[in-house]
């Protein structure tokens, strides 16, 4: 428990303390490096990275159990690996896609299944439309000022299918869509904020494409060097195994303490964690009552990424690419890529068990979950050779007590409306000294935090 006395703190004075060594908090204290600005970053973890978090051995040479893909509109980021000599290469879409649906596969080219029936084609079309329509009606940096804010959210995702898809077939493909881009289930999140979070990553085709879109790119070596490479020109300035766990602001400078007593005295602080997390931090004073009830009311996704490998790309003798599309309530996975090396080595599929899959295959052994799998990918490729992996990676995020989830937070119904604007001006108005700032959505808005904290200042 935490020291209610003013400790000891001699030497441990900083300009900043950065709580949280993902990208978020390594970039933002990268940058206040730069500026001559004394910086420390306190992480939780024994690695930085957070949600992103390359594993290496010699079955895999690297691979990303995390965050990893990344594309066009991701500004930020492409600039920071550029610049830390990090490079991208393509995930394979050379070959068909397939679509797995009421049990048979469709191979296809391009972002989205072709649909044949007349009505279900007009009807994917007005979905599309529609959620890109009302995207644009809602700000970048203030979606609870949408002219329809207060309708939107207080709907689903599910209420919105319901009322805008005349066919199952439809709704079906929209649940999917929901689950893979955002790890939760369509009755759960606010139709504002996911409509919001697929406008910010460049609208419904962009999110969910290849090609041109969200998962285009990879980082060769994997997505943790970004970090990893921070840490290196941070030096000292990264303390690893240090869970933050009080913030004490009563006198001039505020006093930070870790879960192993170590106090760290500065007189600014940036916390980079989910917001969730935050409520595992003491404060005094306490929060503001609408910072505390928010960060009570935004819940992590739930996923698991599991990696198959091959003794070869046999999907390919098929023209087959590795992305699979699988609509099967029975199915583990729902979407998969190729996640061969870059220069064709050690062939892999990667694929996602998401939302409430997650929740049901994760009470299942490794071992059978990962049969489940070769099975399913043997059934869709129609080929038998998925059933004999040479080796197996998987990572479920809903047991990571700094992560709580992933990929993101989400927002349900009515909190956006409520709380939203106390994301980021809440408490910087009202208590002065903290920057508490959970970021943009994926990877994309890592250096945004530190420009609001000092251009304000
Ligand atoms: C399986 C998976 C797939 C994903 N796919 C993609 C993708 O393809 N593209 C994409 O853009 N994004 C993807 N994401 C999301 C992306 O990884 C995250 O949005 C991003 O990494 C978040 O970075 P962050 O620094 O903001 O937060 P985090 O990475 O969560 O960093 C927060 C850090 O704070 C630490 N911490 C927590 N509590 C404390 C505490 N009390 N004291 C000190 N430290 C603490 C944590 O250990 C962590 O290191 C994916 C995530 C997962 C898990």
């Amino acid at each position: 428990m935490t020291n209610l006395e003013k400790p000891n703190i001699t030497g441990h004075m900083f300009d900043v303390v950065v709580i949280g060594g993902g990208i978020s908090g390594l970039a933002a204290a990268k940058l206040l490096s730069e500026h001559k600005i004394n910086v420390l970053v306190l992480e939780a973890r024994d690695r930085v990275g957070g949600r992103t978090h390359t594993v290496r051995n010699e079955h895999v040479s690297w691979v990303d159990v995390g965050g990893a893909y990344v594309g066009p509109t991701q500004n930020r980021i492409l600039r920071l690996s550029k610049e830390l000599g990090i490079e991208t290469y393509k995930v394979n879409v050379n070959e068909r896609l397939v679509q797995y649906v009421k049990g048979k596969t469709y191979p296809f080219r391009g972002a989205f299944p072709p649909v044949w029936n007349p009505l279900a084609y007009l009807d994917y079309n007005n979905l599309w439309r529609t959620m890109d329509e009302m995207g644009k009606e809602i700000p970048f940096d203030a979606p609870w000022q949408a002219p329809h804010a207060e309708e939107w959210d207080r709907m689903t995702m599910k209420d919105l299918f319901d009322k805008i898809c005349w066919t199952k077939t439809a709704r079906e493909f929209a649940t999917l869509f929901v689950n893979i881009n955002v790890t939760s289930e369509p009755h759960e999140v606010s139709a504002l904020w996911f409509l919001w979070y697929v406008k910010q990553c460049g609208g419904t085709t962009r999110i969910f494409s290849v090609t041109n879109g969200g998962q285009e790119r990879k980082f060769v070596g994997g997505a943790g060097q970004v970090s990893e490479q921070m840490m290196k020109i941070l030096g000292e300035k990264v303390k690893l195994s240090s869970p933050v766990t009080y913030i004490d602001q009563t006198d001039d400078n505020i006093i930070v303490e870790t879960l192993n007593h170590e106090h760290y005295e500065c007189k600014y602080v940036i916390s980079a964690i989910p917001p969730i997390l935050t409520a595992k931090i003491h404060f005094k004073p306490e929060l503001p009552p609408e910072r505390n009830q928010l960060i009570q009311r935004l819940p992590m996704g739930a996923v698991i990424k599991c990696m198959v490998y091959y003794k070869e790309a046999f999907w390919k003798k098929k023209d087959y690419c590795g992305c699979m599309i699988i609509e099967d309530e029975e199915a583990p996975i729902s979407i998969t890529l190729d996640d061969t090396k870059p220069d064709g080595s050690l062939p892999a599929i990667m694929g996602f068990i998401l939302a409430r899959k997650a929740d049901r295959l994760a009470k299942l052994h490794k071992e059978i979950r990962k049969r489940k799998i070769c099975e399913l990918y043997a059934k869709v490729l129609g080929s038998e050779e998925a059933l004999y992996p040479v080796h197996y990676e998987e990572k479920n995020w809903c047991e990571e007590q700094y992560s709580g989830g992933c990929y993101t937070a989400y927002f349900p119904p009515g909190i956006m409306t409520q709380y939203g604007r106390h994301r980021v001006h809440g408490p910087w108005l009202s208590l002065k000294r903290y920057y508490i700032g959970e970021l943009y959505p994926r990877l994309t808005g890592c250096l945004k935090i530190v420009i609001i904290t000092f251009s304000d200042e």
